[in-house]
């Protein structure tokens, strides 16, 4: 079942196609289209829901989308939908590492290290219909970085009962556990409605 995911970022259209292996993934690029919404949303569902809306509009077909970040208890629950801007100056963003240093030195000795992934997900038919989850992955954050794997805040959220961070997780585990694989199972039930629509089917 072809579906479009509403992303730029390859790693996340790596991590979701191994989460729902029953799909073929298509992303903006693959088909050439230029797609930078402004994602100016106060919660990951409301960027979900834009990103979901600009690329249904383009492409007029069901559409998957998620925002995700890091939510820090000590910080409020910050960085959260700024997860990606955070430290970025004049519009220039820091990389993965740069970010992740910052983000242990304004935290320093704080000794509340809770925090956790929070993953927003649609699965949007058209204008006006769309399913939504929104997951966690909870975890404490390390005093430095660990591992090697995954992408963004990977290597500062350990995880406590599995004895290590999300970067050193195998891929494939990261992807039964994580908070977009989890969100991606509770909107798994609602592809058949994209299969029997690409059948010509009238849904619901
Ligand atoms: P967005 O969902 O594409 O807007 O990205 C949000 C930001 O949150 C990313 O740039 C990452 O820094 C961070 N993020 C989201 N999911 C993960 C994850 O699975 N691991 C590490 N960082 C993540």
């Amino acid at each position: 079942m072809l579906i479009w995911f509403a992303t730029g970022n390859e790693h996340k259209r790596r991590e979701l196609a191994s989460i729902l292996p029953e799909t073929e993934l298509r992303i903006p690029s693959d088909a050439g289209i230029d797609f930078e919404p402004d994602e100016n949303g106060e919660t990951f569902l409301e960027n979900a829901l834009i990103k979901a809306k600009a690329l249904y509009r383009i492409v007029r077909e069901p559409v998957i989308a998620d925002d995700s970040g890091l939510c820090v208890d000590a910080l409020g629950g910050g960085p959260g939908v700024r997860s990606a801007r955070y430290g970025a100056e004049d519009g220039r963003r820091l990389d993965a590492a740069a970010r992740n240093a910052l983000l242990l030195r304004e935290l320093g000795n704080e000794t509340n290290r809770a925090a956790r992934f929070v993953c927003a997900m649609t699965l949007l038919f058209d204008e006006y219909r769309f399913f939504a989850a929104q997951e966690t992955l909870e975890g404490e954050l390390l005093r430095e970085q660990r591992g090697l794997g995954g992408f963004g805040y990977d290597p500062v959220l350990y995880l406590p009962d599995r004895g290590c961070t999300v970067a050193e997780l195998p891929e494939d585990i990261k992807n039964r556990l994580s908070h977009r694989a989890r969100a991606a199972d509770a909107l798994r039930v609602h592809l058949g409605a994209v299969m029997g629509r690409q059948r010509g089917e009238r849904f619901f």
